[in-house]
């Protein structure tokens, strides 16, 4: 095995290399390595990489390398198939530019209305992060210009086209200058990516990974069930292997409902995440999930699209899909990285036609167990290790991640090792605490000032059910 190569053997400041390690990044990760040193040097490029490969960073670094923080226009684009995965990204780019003086990056999705929008762009900005839609959508009506933008990132490209963004793309990167670098990132190469790529790349060079041995990583188990037994299985397996991190994927909305309610009553903590959630509500599970305010989530694929959730030790086939592509992509969100993950279904009868189907996709024979040797490992109902506080303020409100956490290890007393991640949004910012201190932390905030002002905080879980 080659050792990782370090970011310190590319053409990057001195700046970059010190807020990378003051990131924890050391080495670079495959697709760095591979895409860095091509995308430093100016060429086009289509790199097969997946969401937790590192890719962002892959195009983040090349972007911000060519940047002209004192230029006051948009230099750089990054489409993306979801309004999650261009907060994602916006955030990871604002985590690298952090080297940088005041580089202004700005998140323009569909779904959120178009004035704040308008107003964030009258102010300017140097990167612009968004759904290809909306993009166009400001571009036709004037309030988005690219005339000075050097590099074009199509992020996710395969899913994009699944969702039928193969116009709106040409459209906007007909907008763009012809001199221009584009980047384009894809986990799986469909036909349009070929079309996207003559059209609108110019000579790319292509990096392509050894696949990995990911199933290798993913420890799949079957259990049989009876269709009136199923809902009660998942909570079986959830205190059983007590996975901190766990999706349950549903194929209706109405299952997802009705496995919340039996969770819940059994005492595990259980969000659903369907369409027919408003986007706030929407946006507040997946905080609650991600900062492990939560550890089961319940959705449907179309829901669980887009999402990117680091260190998810379980996936749950409530019913088996119909599609065993879905069934890989569905697995296949867990046993990222270096860790290893479980996948568990539940097949009742009629659902082994599905399963044989997926052995053959899969190439290899299912492990089945009994339901019956799933018995709770203690410690009661499967519960969260945090819970997030919101405090009604947010970067309107110039408030960082920095003043929140000082305030609670300042003079509340408690300790960093008590206090998970904090996320700050436009009027809200949240923070996920130690579950034992979440009152004693409530109280001390409400009590307390953050910036010098008087804040008010309140439980996410009990402002939800309001
Ligand atoms: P991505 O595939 O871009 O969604 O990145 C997955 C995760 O890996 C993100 O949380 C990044 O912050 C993190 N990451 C990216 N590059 C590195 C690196 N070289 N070393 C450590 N962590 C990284």
């Amino acid at each position: 095995m080659t050792q990782a190569p370090p970011f310190s053997q590319l053409p990057l400041s001195a700046a970059t290399l010190e807020n990378l390690s003051r990131l924890g990044y050391e080495t670079m990760t495959p697709i760095q390595a591979a895409s860095l040193p091509i995308a430093l040097a100016g060429h086009d490029l289509i790199a097969q990489a997946k969401t937790g490969s590192g890719k962002t960073a892959a195009f983040a670094l090349a972007l911000l390398a060519r940047l002209d923080a004192k230029r006051f226009d948009v230099q750089a684009l990054v489409l993306c198939p979801t309004r999650e995965l261009a907060d994602q990204v916006t955030q990871e780019i604002r985590r690298l530019a952090r080297a940088e003086d005041n580089v202004k990056t700005l998140t323009l999705c569909g779904g959120a209305t178009m004035r704040p929008q308008i107003a964030s762009l009258e102010h300017g900005a140097h990167i612009v992060v968004g759904t290809p839609g909306r993009i166009l959508d400001h571009l036709e009506r004037e309030t988005l210009s690219l005339g000075a933008l050097n590099t074009l990132v199509l992020d996710e490209a395969d899913r994009m086209l699944d969702m039928g963004f193969f116009d709106d793309i040409a459209a906007v990167a007909r907008r763009c200058p012809k001199q221009r670098q584009t980047l384009l990132f894809s986990a799986t190469y469909p036909e349009g990516i070929a079309k996207l790529s003559q059209q609108f790349l110019r000579e790319p060079r292509e990096v392509k990974l050894a696949e990995q041995h990911a199933a290798a990583k993913i420890r799949q188990r079957f259990y049989e069930v009876r269709d009136d037994e199923r809902l009660h299985a998942v909570g079986l397996l959830l205190n059983h292997f007590r996975p901190a991190s766990t999706i349950a994927f549903c194929n209706t909305k109405q299952q997802c409902r009705d496995l919340v309610d039996v969770l819940q009553a059994q005492g595990v903590q259980a969000l659903a995440l369907h369409g027919d959630l408003e986007q706030r509500d929407r946006d507040q599970v997946l905080v609650q999930f991600a900062n492990r305010s939560c550890p089961v989530l319940v959705a449907t694929d179309v829901a669980a699209r887009g999402l990117d959730i680091a260190q998810l030790e379980a996936v749950i086939n409530v019913d088996i899909t119909p599609d065993p592509e879905v069934h890989t992509h569905r697995i296949g969100r867990t046993g990222r990285g270096d860790d290893e993950g479980w996948a568990f279904s539940l097949a009742s009868m009629d659902e082994m036609g599905r399963v044989g189907t997926i052995e053959k996709v899969q190439g290899r024979e299912s492990e089945w167990h009994p339901l019956s040797e799933l018995t709770p490992s203690g410690g009661g109902p499967l519960t969260a290790a945090m819970r997030t506080l919101q405090v009604l303020g947010g970067r309107k409100d110039k408030i960082r991640p920095g003043d929140v956490l000082g305030a609670l290890t300042g003079e509340a007393g408690f300790t960093a090792a008590q206090v998970g991640k904090i996320q700050v949004g436009e009027f809200s910012t949240y923070v996920a605490v130690d579950r034992a201190i979440a009152k004693q932390a409530l109280q001390r905030l409400n009590q307390g000032k953050l910036k010098g002002r008087k804040v008010k905080v309140r439980f996410l879980d009990e402002a939800a059910a309001e």
